[in-house]
């Protein structure tokens, strides 16, 4: 069986650390040879355990690609990833890239692998992985799309500190307002990200984008308003959606139940239904409180909650590794 030699890149870091918990779930199904943990001058030299054996972190540099690596994990920020991706992919490497840098780029495949798996056929060294808020969504909207057609959506995001890495978490825990603008523990911050022209922020943008170009709808109508909360780890969203076709609530309640990676906890009577709290640590995506939209046709309510560091950046990126071990064996 062949063993792959695999880096991560940002390995110190919030996303990084965990990509390394999901690999050592995964030992067995994923075949891997070497082990390159990689991040800045900064980390180099100090160590990290993975599968029992401790590891020397190497500085990322123009020569870290000289050896065999077969997949590199990027999680080091947009400018790293423009940076060192095309140098990994030039030496033979297939990036898989964290941050927002290649997303949109049509060349390059923007990929969850419950909703558009066959995208990573078309990847020319780097494959991207969407925004965390973003992933969680589409693998919900999409048996809906396929099936009663999606006219419009509505995100309003009630997002995790963790998604801002550990400065985002360590300025909830100690009070401060380093990583945010104004301070984040007892507030709601309606700003992620920077804003653009059009009165959005980046993360809003990216979510509209990114949902058309993975549903491959470039003109659904879609609008979004993200908000950071003070919770540690779990992104929570309020979905609307308007569908063009009619649906039985209870079909769109099993539809979702029988969707790949997903959790229905849905029970008003027994006050059952997703919370950040509960999700952490969990790979899947939770959706309850799912009902019609009342105040238009054909429209419904979805509460859609998942661990953000792990369905929404490690845990996806090491399932596109697995797609592609799969293709590369
Ligand atoms: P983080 O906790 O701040 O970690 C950043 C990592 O990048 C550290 O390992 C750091 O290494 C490394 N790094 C920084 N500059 C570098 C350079 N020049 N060369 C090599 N390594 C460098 O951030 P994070 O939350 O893990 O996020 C990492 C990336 O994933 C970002 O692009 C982010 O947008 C994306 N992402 C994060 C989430 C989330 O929920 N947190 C979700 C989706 C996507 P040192 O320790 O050496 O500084």
């Amino acid at each position: 069986m062949k063993k792959f030699d695999i880096a991560v890149v940002g390995v110190t870091g919030m996303v990084g650390r965990t990509i390394i918990q999901v690999l050592e779930e995964k030992k067995f199904q994923l075949p891997i040879n070497n082990f390159y943990p990689m991040a800045s001058a900064k980390s180099a030299g100090s160590t990290v355990m993975f599968n029992g054996k401790d590891y020397k972190v190497e500085e990322l540099n123009d020569e870290s690609f000289d050896k065999h690596i077969d997949i590199a994990l990027f999680s080091a920020g947009g400018g790293t990833s423009m940076k060192f991706a095309p140098v990994a992919s030039s030496k033979g490497c297939i990036v898989i890239d964290n941050s927002s840098a290649w997303r949109m780029d049509y060349k390059v495949p923007l990929v969850v692998p419950e909703v558009n798996p066959g995208a990573i056929k078309r990847n020319k060294g780097i494959i991207a992985n969407p925004n965390c808020s973003t992933i969680q969504a589409v693998v919900v909207l999409k048996p809906l799309h396929d099936k009663y057609k999606i006219k419009r959506v509505v995100y309003s995001t009630y997002q995790a500190v963790s998604g801002a890495g550990l400065g985002g978490v360590n300025d909830l825990k100690e009070g401060t307002s380093r990583t945010f603008r104004y301070p984040i523990a007892g507030n709601c911050i309606p700003q992620i990200d920077a804003f653009v022209e059009n009165g959005y922020t980046k993360e809003e943008m990216k979510m509209i984008n990114e949902t058309r170009k993975i549903l491959d709808a470039p003109n659904m109508r879609i609008t979004a308003t993200t908000v950071r909360v003070p919770v540690v780890t779990g992104h929570s969203e309020s979905i609307n959606i308007e569908f063009e076709n009619n649906f039985e609530l209870e079909d769109v309640i099993s539809t979702i139940k029988n969707t790949n990676g997903v959790v229905v906890q849905n029970g008003s009577k027994s006050f059952e239904y997703p919370m950040p709290l509960f999700c952490e640590g969990k790979n899947e995506v939770f959706v309850g409180r799912i009902r019609r939209d009342e105040s238009v046709e054909n429209g419904l309510n979805l509460w859609v909650v998942a661990d953000n560091v792990r369905k929404g950046a490690a845990t996806n990126a090491v399932q596109i590794a697995e797609l592609l071990m799969e293709r590369m064996k």
